[in-house]
């Protein structure tokens, strides 16, 4: 028996084994698929990307460039294989999904200290040895039923919905231009302009569209959504001008057609580094398939667009973490069961990945018997770590952001010179725990 089995070899899965493995240890990696998928994961391999491409921004002034910074110096492997398949995506860290997950599964299965077990597991046995649970947002059937005999019942689940991927080929360029906002970038994304008048009957379409049924939720017709993955027609009957001051704001763009500002417009940014798949920025829905294509294709550029894939929304399953888990991601009445990923409450891609490097220093820690030195809570995987472990009686899941460190004790007005101050002092305070370890 390997010193650590990691059931899911999703992001957190093959951060966390890839870690312990260069520290030495043994680990049993248990992976579903190819013998059952997610309603959302389709592909063979590891580290599967199931919505957007983007890993979000990589400048240290924002929230998501500190989380990849500190991630780095915590000794990431997937940061290193994400900048090896990246697609121009302006600031922004995108990458080719497919060219991700084979270098992530390559690196996996080349490490001769992690053993892989291509099973669904269906039970988790709390007593014997360490086993670390990062099977995702997604954990179903009797392998979630195990874990709630676990923690008495207390898991939770809300939606996240999924934007629609067309094809290339298929877009009117006569339409279409490709810019970045106000230059900034390589002219990155390719816009879709709309007149005021395409854009009302484009809005009218989609408030009126058909929604395919959501399974299995909690029956009162209301169902909770995380605000990055609102479906746009659920954003859209907030208001005509919701969507054109959220993420059709034309603003910073010039259509070379009219020499004019677009009265809305839709962005596309690539999926693959061939750039021959493009997502629709802020396109997720849960709109029934044919109706997509209606309405969709009334965007300026995509009357005969070829869907790649549709949009779809799916089950979000994580844990009352506040409850149930000690800082150093464990169970607090099953120490031996750790778990790792979104199913903490760590949101989004990166954040899953981040908690499967915390979880395995924590493993680490224990393994060598040596004091874990933990995170400063003014550092981004600190503060994430340390908001899903305080007591919050709403909890949903979090992910980086600003808002979670402590200001300065200077303030300093200017957004970006702020946010790099904060930057640098999470990195200075990151630096010293890290050394002090
Ligand atoms: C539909 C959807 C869209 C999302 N879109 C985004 C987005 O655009 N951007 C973003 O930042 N975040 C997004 N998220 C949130 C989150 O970042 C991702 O879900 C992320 O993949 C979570 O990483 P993870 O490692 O925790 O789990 P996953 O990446 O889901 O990995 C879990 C792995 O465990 C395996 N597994 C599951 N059950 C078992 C079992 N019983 N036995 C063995 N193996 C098992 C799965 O097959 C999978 O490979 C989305 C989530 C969902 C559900």
């Amino acid at each position: 028996m390997a010193d650590v089995k990691i059931l899911g070899a999703g992001l957190a899965g093959c951060e966390a084994a890839l870690w312990l493995t260069e520290q030495g240890h043994t680990v049993d990696l248990y992976e579903q698929k190819p013998h059952a998928y997610s309603p959302a994961h389709k592909q063979q391999g590891f580290a599967e990307l199931v919505c957007s491409n983007s890993l979000k921004s990589d400048r240290l002034d924002s929230a998501a460039g500190l989380l990849k910074e500190e991630m780095r110096r915590l000794g990431s492997h997937l940061l290193p294989i994400a900048a090896q398949c990246s697609v121009a995506a302006g600031g922004a860290l995108a990458v080719d999904r497919n060219e991700f997950s084979r270098l992530v599964t390559e690196a996996v299965e080349q490490c001769p200290n992690i053993t892989i077990h291509r099973q669904e597991v269906t039970e988790i046995a709390p007593h014997e040895g360490i086993t670390l649970v990062a099977t995702g947002p997604l954990t179903q059937g009797a392998l979630a039923d195990s874990i709630n005999q676990l923690t008495g019942g207390q898991k939770l689940s809300f939606y996240d919905a999924a934007a629609p991927i067309v094809i290339g080929e298929s877009l009117d360029m006569e339409k279409v231009f490709a810019a970045s906002r106000w230059g900034k970038g390589d002219a990155d994304y390719l816009n879709c302009p709309f007149d005021k008048e395409g854009y009302e009957a484009f809005y009218e379409a989609l408030i009126s569209a058909e929604r395919a049924p959501l399974h299995d939720f909690d029956g009162d017709g209301e169902v909770t959504v995380y605000e990055g993955c609102m479906p746009v027609e659920i954003m859209a009957k907030r208001g005509p001008d919701t969507l054109r001051f959220g993420p059709l704001k034309p603003v910073g763009l010039t259509d070379p057609n009219t020499g004019r500002r677009p009265w809305a417009n839709v962005q596309l940014r690539r999926e693959n580094q061939e750039g021959t798949l493009f997502n629709l920025v802020g396109f997720q829905t849960n709109l029934k398939f044919g109706e997509q294509k209606r309405v969709f294709q009334m965007i300026p550029g995509l009357e005969n667009a070829e869907f790649a894939r549709y949009g779809v929304m799916h089950r979000n399953t994580f844990l009352n973490s506040p409850m149930l888990l000690n800082d150093t991601l464990n169970l607090k009445e099953y120490p031996n069961v750790y778990f790792a990923g979104q199913i903490t409450g760590f949101e989004g891609y990166m954040e899953s990945a981040a908690c499967g490097l915390l979880a395995a220093r924590a493993i680490h820690a224990r393994l060598t018997q040596k004091p874990l030195q933990k995170l400063p809570t003014n550092c981004m995987t600190g503060a994430l770590l340390h908001y899903i472990t305080q007591e919050n009686k709403d909890f949903q899941p979090m992910g980086a952001n600003m808002g979670l460190l402590p200001p300065l004790e200077t303030r300093i007005k200017d957004k970006r010179q702020r946010y790099a101050e904060i930057a640098n002092r999470a990195l200075e305070a990151l630096e010293q725990a890290i050394h002090e370890n």
